[in-house]
């Protein structure tokens, strides 16, 4: 039987929704291999472990240290050759995050192994992911040595939860040392709201906000929504807001279920990072806007009167 390793990723102690779409990931490569998921962190890491196989992982390996409290190339590496070195797998599935883009490339260099990163979906045998900014999607079929991933979060979809479902947790100890960076301390921006990566729903404002306040409408609409706040580099060039929002080549990019651009032009830079969002609703006044090019929903007129009256309908139908 094959074994294919799901890594959770935590953050602040709490396990991001990327790690059950690695577990359902691993269940689409093989699925009668053994899922084994791979928690490591510095709290809470038993409880996602728990998680993760309520999400389908049939047991799970954890590292618990206060070096992994966040998230080192050194320290991260340790802990998860440790556990590869422990499991021999077939298989790896990492989410194509900050920390997977940094971990998952030493991983393959230190077991001297391939790795097709970045995966939106799996077809049998074929990894499916985008280049040239999203503008084409090419297919990858692993020939030799483990079968090694990153998937882009929000694409695989999770499996169902089952709160029955138990497995083995096992604790391995590693002693995480040398680290050539420790992280004393993380000061974050204080940001209200859904996580940008993982929202399903994002409300996008452009350079067509025309200020800061301009942004107001939109976050009132993604209240209604339950959605998370972006932008365009146009607007955060503009001033408008923090380029924490930028959505883009240079930007986040996001796959959310729902996309609402308003107010953007929709330059290449810009599609390449939300052109792949499953639905596209597109309001700007300039009926030429390249946006309407992908989106699937398109309203030409001016966001100040569109946005208002779809946050007060949606206010409307939830009171139904
Ligand atoms: C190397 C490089 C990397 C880049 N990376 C990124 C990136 O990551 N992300 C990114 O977004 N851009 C990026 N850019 C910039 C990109 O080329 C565009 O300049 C930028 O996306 C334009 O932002 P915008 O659509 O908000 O502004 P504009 O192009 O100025 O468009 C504003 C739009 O708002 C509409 N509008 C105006 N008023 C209203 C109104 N009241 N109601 C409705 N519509 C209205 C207008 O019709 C227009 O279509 C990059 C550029 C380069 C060169």
């Amino acid at each position: 039987m094959t074994k294919i390793l799901a890594f959770a990723e935590l953050k602040d102690g709490e396990i991001r929704n990327v790690s059950f779409e690695t577990v359902a990931a691993a269940r689409q490569i093989d699925e009668s291999a053994e899922v084994v998921a791979v928690v490591l962190g510095s709290q809470n890491v038993e409880d996602a472990a728990n998680q993760m196989i309520q999400y389908g992982a049939d047991r799970a390996v954890t590292v618990t240290h206060d070096l992994l409290a966040n998230y080192t190339s050194d320290g991260y590496t340790q802990a998860a050759m440790a556990v590869i070195e422990q499991e021999d797998p077939d298989g790896l599935v990492m989410g194509h995050t900050s920390a997977g883009k940094d971990l998952s490339p030493r991983i393959a260099s230190k077991l001297d192994n391939g790795l097709v990163s970045d995966i939106t979906g799996i077809e049998g045998d074929q990894f499916v992911r985008p280049i040239y900014s999203g503008k084409a999607f090419e297919k990858k079929t692993i020939k030799d040595g483990k079968t090694f991933v990153t998937i882009r979060p929000n694409n695989i979809a999770p499996l169902e939860q089952d709160g029955g479902r138990s497995g083995d947790i096992t604790s391995l100890e590693v002693d995480i040392k040398d680290l050539r960076t420790i992280i004393k301390e993380v000061v974050r921006k204080a940001s209200d709201g859904v996580d940008l990566s993982e929202a399903n729903i994002i409300v996008a404002g452009g350079r067509g906000v025309k200020s800061e306040e301009g942004f107001e409408p939109l976050y009132e609409l993604a209240d209604v929504l339950g959605a998370a706040v972006g932008a365009s580099r146009g607007a955060c060039d503009a001033g408008y807001c923090d380029y924490s929002l930028q959505i883009g080549q240079t930007g986040k990019v996001v796959t959310p279920d729902l996309y609402i651009a308003c107010g953007i032009s929709g330059a290449i830079q810009h599609l390449a990072g939300m052109s792949n969002s499953k639905v596209i609703v597109a309001i700007n006044k300039d009926p030429e806007a390249n946006i309407f090019n992908v989106a699937d929903y398109g309203i030409v007129g001016d966001l100040f009167d569109v946005v208002p009256k779809l946050t007060e309908e949606l206010k409307a139908l939830q009171v139904k």
